[in-house]
């Protein structure tokens, strides 16, 4: 029996920048959008002129290159490794409901951690469901992390990936060094 912990991590927000390329997509430069954010703010499309429904309708059209695109954090690999070093590590994701998004998504894995990656990731809106005692979740999502902690009876294990969209956002520019610190308290 394997008693190691099982690690989940989320990629968009926490490997990939998301928001970097998603401004671009919309005709924004990603410095002059987080200029004008107010950290802690979820809705950055608000920020880019946009309803939700036309932010994503734009990503839709951009098909699955957009996600295959998207350019890696510079702390990924590290943390990947460094998660693999602590934890059975598996990548957690939420394809978006447009079709080209999970094709897009296994192709930007298996271009930066390797051709295997893919089928070492969950893919779900529901990160909930994978909540257990044995369990810890590293995501940049506010209800991702309270739903994974509140599931009943038990409640997994959540860290917050501090980002400038999170409540966490204070503590944003040393999210990497902080994050690791708390898998390290969680995995000892
Ligand atoms: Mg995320």
């Amino acid at each position: 029996m394997n008693d190691r912990l099982v690690l989940l991590l989320d990629v968009d927000g926490v490997l990939a920048d998301f928001v970097s390329s998603a401004c671009r997509l919309c005709g924004h430069d990603p410095a002059e959008v987080y200029s004008r954010w107010t950290p802690g703010d979820y809705a950055f499309e608000k920020l880019l002129g946009m309803t939700r429904n036309d932010f994503y309708g734009a990503i839709d059209r951009a098909g699955a290159d957009f996600w295959e695109n998207l350019e890696i954090l510079p702390h990924a690999k590290e943390l990947w490794q460094f998660c693999r070093s602590r934890a059975d590590a598996y990548f957690c994701s939420t394809p978006t409901r447009d079709a080209g998004s999970l094709p897009g998504k296994r192709a930007w894995l298996a271009k930066h951690f390797g051709r295997d990656a893919p089928a070492s990731t969950v893919f779900t809106e529901h990160k909930w469901l994978l909540s257990h005692p044995h369990t810890l979740l590293v995501d940049d999502r506010d209800s991702n992390v309270e739903s994974f902690r509140d599931r009943k009876p038990w409640g997994g294990h959540a860290i917050l990936f501090p980002t400038i969209s999170n409540e966490r956002h204070a503590e944003r520019n040393d999210a990497f060094e902080i994050v690791k610190k708390e898998i390290e308290a969680w995995t000892s």
